[in-house]
């Protein structure tokens, strides 16, 4: 169930209906929005008997939810979220590159493609220091290590961090040192894992598991967003298909299917979603065209030597010529892109 306040509610009519949702043993999700406040209830195993709210002062109307999902819906919420992380803001008007390798291998190597991508304009920097890797015997990240480099990388290069956690001891760490959580695509319904990032004080970048359905993917942030962490940005990062002249089958189609039923931003990996260099910067354009709220990029200037995800790294000459064209494409979709300080 939803309730939607007044216009002219006050706080404390919002907080009064707050205070009651409580008392009957669930949890209020106030959503102040452009023009109201909706207020989304959770931890009700059925419906709710909506004539307990209906002589409060301030309420316009009490809602049933039809959706499975409540707070990501824009039933609850109208506008888009804006996330705000440093000074960028991912699902505002402004298009949003992330870019930076596969995994952080040594310090050198960090710092020198953190450089390359921040010249080229990218907003934030990524990298693994955590690697769900398919085979045990795969480079599995540096840890702890290797978040500490990344936030030497932070430190050199002005840049916000991106990083992935994968599971319960490392999403303290990670908590610690990103600006970004990255949940990844086989973690997408690690019910455990996602609750635990709802409970951390940053935004969660979401992806999409490799077989999930728009419900699902919607289901799992849900959660994130149950346990009161509303920063919630999705990722499309390909789906398995039949198709094998593609690591997986970028579902572009996703992200304006997400904004019709969600508030939340939508930002594409073409890397993991393409698997091979000379699609990553047509898809992105692609992204862009089909109205992504950002992008996240793998980059390497080694991609021969990298320890993981070489194949589909895009140089950073090539990386910084995607920029440029992006900056001029995203104008036709009514977006921009903030020019790199360096141009
Ligand atoms: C990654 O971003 O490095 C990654 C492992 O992505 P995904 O979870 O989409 O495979
Ligand atoms: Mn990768």
């Amino acid at each position: 169930m939803l309730i939607v306040m007044r216009v002219d509610a006050t706080q404390e009519d919002i907080d009064r209906v707050c205070r009651k949702i409580e008392e009957l043993g669930f949890r209020p999700h106030a959503m102040p929005g452009a023009n109201r406040t909706a207020i989304g209830i959770t931890g009700n195993p059925g419906a709710i008997e909506s004539g307990q709210f209906e002589d409060m002062p301030g309420i316009a109307e009490v809602i049933p939810v039809t959706q499975p999902y409540k707070l990501v819906s824009r039933e609850l919420k109208p506008d888009n979220t804006e996330i705000h992380v440093g000074n960028v803001v991912i699902g505002g008007p402004e298009v949003v590159v992330m870019a930076g390798p596969c995994a952080v291998e040594s310090e050198e190597q960090t710092l020198r493609i953190a450089e390359h991508v921040r010249s080229a304009g990218a907003h934030l920097f990524r990298g693994g220091a955590f690697k769900p890797r398919t085979s045990p015997y795969s480079f599995q990240g540096l840890g702890l290590e290797g978040l500490k480099i990344l936030a030497k990388a932070r430190e050199a290069s002005g840049l916000p961090i991106v990083t992935e956690a994968i599971d319960a001891e490392s999403i303290g760490m990670v908590e610690e040192y990103a600006d970004i959580i990255q949940l990844g695509a086989r973690n997408m319904q690690n019910f455990a894992l996602l609750r635990s990032a709802g409970r951390a004080r940053k935004p969660v970048l979401l992806k999409r598991g490799m077989s999930a359905t728009l419900d699902e993917f919607f289901l799992a942030a849900e959660y994130i967003m149950s346990e009161g962490n509303y920063d919630v940005i999705l990722c499309e990062r390909g789906i398995r298909t039949f198709a094998d002249h593609t690591r997986n089958t970028l579902d572009l189609s996703i992200v304006p299917a997400v904004k019709r039923i969600s508030h939340l931003p939508i930002i594409v990996d073409p890397s993991h979603g393409t698997g091979k260099r000379h699609k990553v910067a047509p898809m992105s354009r692609a992204s862009v065209a089909v109205g992504a709220d950002g992008l996240i990029i793998e980059v390497h200037d080694q991609p021969e030597k990298a320890l993981s995800d070489g194949p589909q790294a895009l140089l950073p000459e090539s990386f910084a010529e995607l920029m440029e064209e992006l900056r001029r494409l995203a104008p036709v979709v009514k977006r921009s892109i903030r020019p790199s300080p360096d141009h």
